[in-house]
């Protein structure tokens, strides 16, 4: 199958070769505003929009190509902007050298586009293409001379969504297919050929296939000389048995994971139509996600919508300043701190800091280098992000905490108000979790709250949001999801839960949990969808627990 829609490549040169063709126009549209201001046509305020004219030219021009018919442009803008407080004298006293940037820039508008910038656009794609490369699937190789508990290992996995093949000697390893290839490979270092001979079956892996997977080591013994071995081999991990699940679903989880973050959402704010769609291209090029709003008094409707990481702002906008959007955007509670760049051809040091004091993070100046543009997003935006992980995330679980989960409730159900689409909402409770802490010790009980939280964050889809709401108390909020869906996946989660064995210092137990749905739009808002869940998980506590009841 082939992708049809273009490249980036290609949405690059498009857009540059649009910018080329409205150029010409451009500069004659500065060329009979000038006119117009000297034989007294021009409309009021015709020399401020002319200014503005030569801004926008000198901001977007050095990015599709045309660098020296920028600089003209800002040459202009300059002249322009010193004469014109200045009175009439003042404008005729520069006329001449405007007249002659203007002649230039015409001069220029016409000439090819600079090489120079088609070949940077080129590397950066190549950048962007080595980052995307395909992520892995999740099957685990699982090597253990002790059928049972290779058999048993595996259903473990599987309840975690992994996919397993199990060996039992190292030939029938070998001899097996390795394609597809697997994502990790689990062996037992103790095995009938010797104490070693698990970290002696990753040389021959290595010989015969070419390469080995990421390598979890798991034994019954735990000698430093084994440790040793492991480590020489290139294990990844060791674990002793009885081996703690949630803790190896937590190295699968690692090792398997697609590397990259989830990606950044820039949202820039930017009445140039042509520009802001150069900067987005730039920057999704690098992977990340980017909205852009060229009517900036819609930014409201946009922050909830896409919940940016950071706002990339335009300084000079017909409707409102980019200072002072920027203001408005932090007296919103919710984005008190989202971190603001303004991106502008101003030049004034004193026009930057002010801007700095409404509110912005930084000041990057019209025309931006791809790879500076690139660097100060990434860093703040990197830098939100951990700030934001620390505010919204549960410590021990990594998942949404309360008031996060509370947010993101409240977000999703605007959301399916607006599309008229239906959602369920989950409450999920640990049964008799009191005495699980009680009988195996309270780090036990954390280690059985993360495995929940694991198994619900690996079996839900990306789009769905998983909260802990305290305790051993879960939420989960399932978009698009209708009630038979909904009960089947939850009662599926349920499920497997009950058949994952948490392990403690004299053996292995099991655990269960009860869920309460409540489903949009027959509960109208979050307060409905809470409490009808609550009556629900009530419900099923009462009719015996294990169980999933629908409100
Ligand atoms: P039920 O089946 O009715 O839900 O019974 P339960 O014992 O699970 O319910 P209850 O709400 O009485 O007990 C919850 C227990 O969870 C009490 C508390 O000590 C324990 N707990 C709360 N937070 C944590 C935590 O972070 N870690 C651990 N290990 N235990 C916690
Ligand atoms: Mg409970
Ligand atoms: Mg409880």
């Amino acid at each position: 199958m082939t992708d049809m829609s273009p490249s980036p490549q290609e949405k690059l040169r498009a857009l540059r070769e649009h910018f080329a063709r409205q150029l010409p126009e451009k500069v004659a549209q500065c060329e009979r505003l000038w006119t117009a201001i000297f034989d007294g046509s021009a409309p009021k305020g015709g020399a401020e929009d002319l200014a503005r004219l030569f801004h926008t030219l000198a901001g977007s021009a050095p990015s599709f190509g045309f660098a020296l018919l920028g600089k003209t442009a800002q040459k202009a803008e300059i002249m322009l902007k010193t004469a014109l407080p200045l009175g009439r004298e003042a404008l005729e006293r520069v006329k001449g050298e405007i007249s002659g940037c203007i002649r230039e820039m015409k001069g220029l508008s016409r000439a090819n586009s600079e090489e120079r910038i088609e070949e940077r656009s080129e590397d950066l794609l190549a950048v962007t293409v080595a980052q995307s490369a395909e992520s892995r699937g999740k099957l685990i190789h699982i090597l253990d001379d002790d059928p049972l508990f290779c058999k048993k290992l595996a259903e473990q996995i599987q309840c975690f969504g992994y996919e397993t093949r199990e060996f039992n000697s190292r030939r029938e390893l070998l001899n097996a297919s390795w394609d597809p290839f697997p994502a990790a490979i689990i062996i037992d270092m103790i095995m009938q050929e010797g104490d070693f001979s698990g970290a002696e079956a990753v040389s021959t892996i290595e010989e015969h296939v070419g390469k080995c997977p990421p390598v979890i080591f798991v034994s019954r013994g735990s000698s430093i000389e084994a440790r040793l071995a492991a480590v020489k081999a290139g294990g990844e991990a060791y674990f002793c048995k009885p081996v703690p699940i949630s803790d190896l679903v937590e190295c699968l989880d690692r090792l398997t994971a697609d590397h990259h973050v989830a990606p950044y959402r820039i949202l820039i704010i930017d009445d140039d139509v042509e520009l802001s769609a150069f900067y987005a291209l730039t920057l999704q090029q690098q992977g990340m996600e980017v909205r852009v709003l060229n009517e900036p008094l819609q930014v409201t409707e946009h922050l909830v919508n896409f919940n940016p990481d950071l706002i990339l702002m335009d300084m000079y906008m017909p409707e409102c300043n980019g200072y002072e959007l920027a203001r408005a955007i932090r007296q919103m509670e919710a984005y008190v701190s989202i971190p603001i760049v303004f991106l502008s051809s101003e030049t004034c040091i004193k026009r930057q800091l002010t801007a700095m004091r409404m509110g912005g993070d930084d000041f990057l100046t019209k025309p931006i280098e791809p790879e500076h543009l690139i660097a100060s997003v990434s860093i703040r935006a990197e830098r939100m992000r951990v700030i934001r992980n620390f505010m919204e995330r549960d410590s021990l679980t990594g998942l949404y905490n309360r008031s996060m989960s509370d947010e993101h409730l409240e977000l999703a159900v605007m959301r399916a108000r607006r599309s008229g689409s239906c959602l369920a909402f989950a409450m999920i409770d640990i049964d008799h979790f009191k005495k699980i802490n009680d009988t195996y010790g309270h780090p036990t009980g954390d280690r059985v709250i993360v495995t929940l939280a694991r198994l619900l964050q690996q079996r839900l889809r990306k789009t769905d949001i998983v909260g802990r709401y305290g305790g051993e108390e879960f939420v989960v909020v399932l978009p698009e999801t209708d009630v038979d869906a909904a009960r089947e996946v939850l009662d599926q989660i349920r499920g497997s839960f009950t058949l994952i064995r948490h392990a403690y210092a004299g053996g292995e137990f099991s655990v269960t949990f009860s869920c309460g749905i409540a489903m949009f739009p027959e509960c109208g808002d979050p307060a409905k969808l809470s409490n009808e869940s609550d009556k629900a998980l009530y419900r099923a506590k009462e009719g015996g627990r294990n169980r999933v009841v629908v409100a």
